[in-house]
């Protein structure tokens, strides 16, 4: 199809020293350039396997790109390798080694009889020149309908290789005429699998495409559209968001840059309603959230974290006799928290978290990851919820979702 896919060459990747940057901006190029990419290999400085990931390569892309590979050292072997493949043998290209010497001469210094390899390329492929580095890349076409660029393994040379000359040839030839859209819709409350079947049916479209993701208890929906420009790709994705938020339903909260706490604080700002929160087993974490929105002093007032007992019968007004009959995690002590704070503010809403957080202090009856959240409004009622989110993922989990799911009640 025509699609392209990256080779990264280098063992260094195989065995975890370096990161692969050089695959992640290739694919966030290719993205926004419009051309679809579906594979990316990496592979060791081994001609043998390089070959097999080839022979696989161009059976299904159109558009190969390789990193790495090109230096003048004996592993350095995606140039011959690719001659080889392609059963071409190498020229060697006088400009391209004046070019090395020059570059070498101005750093005051010799061009090694290594670097003569580098001027190598395979009969047919044109250079692609090297502006900040020593090794030049390819621009080949070795038959018809296949495209193979090559790139030094060093990000920065290849980065500017990629934008001065990769990029306006890529146009030329008509690649990326189209470009990528996405909105990301944002549920709380649902769990990925839940999600991911009520909505089955739109994962399998093609165009918008529909796929869901999930992290520290949030999950997502991406609807990506292929179009000529961003105007229609929106009129692809609207009507697919549409039915999708209907289906989510309350579980539905914002779409992009949208976060729990931005979207209960425009709720807040419209509605001229005002908010005091406190907190127990989130040590903050509820507050922090709040106030990493901008403007959120306009509905935000304040929030009291009672982590002791006796911070929550002198900071919040919770009843003593209630504590010990109770204890502080129970339904009863996140009201009276909820409405404690409500009351001192003079808020519109108060709202509290308290929990066990683990990884001690759980017991039989009240196991860690129990958490009730209270929530007092502006008649005075007072609600309050437990959850039982379980003790494997760990104390901060627990502190975070806690913090995610107050903000969701409210
Ligand atoms: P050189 O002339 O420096 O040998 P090269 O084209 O042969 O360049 P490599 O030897 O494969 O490239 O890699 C050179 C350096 O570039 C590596 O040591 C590594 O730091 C970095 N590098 C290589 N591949 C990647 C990659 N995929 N992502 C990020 N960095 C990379
Ligand atoms: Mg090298």
């Amino acid at each position: 199809s025509l699609s392209a896919e990256v080779i990264c060459v280098g063992t260094e990747l195989l065995l975890g020293d370096i990161l692969n940057t050089n695959a992640q901006f290739l694919a966030q190029q290719l993205a926004q350039l419009g051309i679809p990419h579906y594979y990316q290999t990496v592979v060791g400085d081994n001609p043998l396997r390089l070959k097999k990931v080839l022979a696989i390569a161009c059976e299904r892309s159109r558009l190969i790109i390789l990193t790495g590979g090109l230096g003048p050292t004996p592993d350095d072997l995606t140039i011959e390798t690719l001659a080889d493949f392609f059963d071409v043998p190498l020229v060697e290209h006088p400009e391209i080694l004046e070019d090395i010497t020059q570059k070498y001469a101005r750093r005051g210094r010799q061009m090694s009889p290594s670097n003569r390899k580098q001027a190598l390329l395979p009969e047919g492929a044109e250079v692609l020149p090297n502006s900040s580095g020593s090794a030049p890349g390819v621009i080949w076409q070795p038959r018809t309908g296949l495209t193979i660029l090559t790139f030094p393994g060093v990000p920065s040379e290849m980065q500017l290789m990629w934008q001065e000359t990769a990029v306006p040839y890529l146009r030329q030839q008509g690649w990326g005429q189209e470009i990528i859209h996405s909105r990301m819709l944002k549920f709380w409350g649902i769990a990925e699998s839940a999600l991911a079947e009520k909505v089955a049916p739109f994962l399998d479209l093609s165009n918008p495409t529909v796929a869901p993701y999930a992290n520290h208890g949030e999950v997502k929906l991406r609807i990506a559209a292929r179009a000529e420009s961003e105007a229609i790709a929106r009129q692809l994705i609207e009507p697919v968001e549409h039915q999708l938020r209907q289906i989510g339903g309350l579980d539905y909260y914002g779409a992009d840059e949208d976060s729990l706490a931005s979207v209960v604080g425009e709720h807040l700002q419209t509605a001229h309603e005002t908010l005091g929160t406190a907190e127990s087993c989130t040590g903050g974490g509820l507050g922090q959230m709040l106030t990493s929105i901008p403007g959120s002093s306009n509905y935000f007032m304040g929030g009291v974290i009672s982590y002791d007992n006796q911070a929550k019968i002198s900071l919040l007004g919770v009843n003593a006799q209630d504590l010990a009959q109770h204890g502080a995690v129970s339904h009863t002590i996140a009201k009276q928290m909820a409405a404690g704070v409500r009351s001192r503010l003079g808020t519109t809403w108060g709202l509290s978290i308290t929990g066990i957080a683990g990884p001690g202090g759980g017991t039989a009856s009240k196991p860690v990851g129990l958490v009730y959240i209270g929530l007092a409004g502006p008649q005075d009622e007072i609600e309050s919820y437990e959850y039982q989110f379980g003790s494997f993922r760990g104390r901060s989990w627990i502190q975070r979702i806690s913090a995610c799911t107050a903000l969701d009640q409210l």
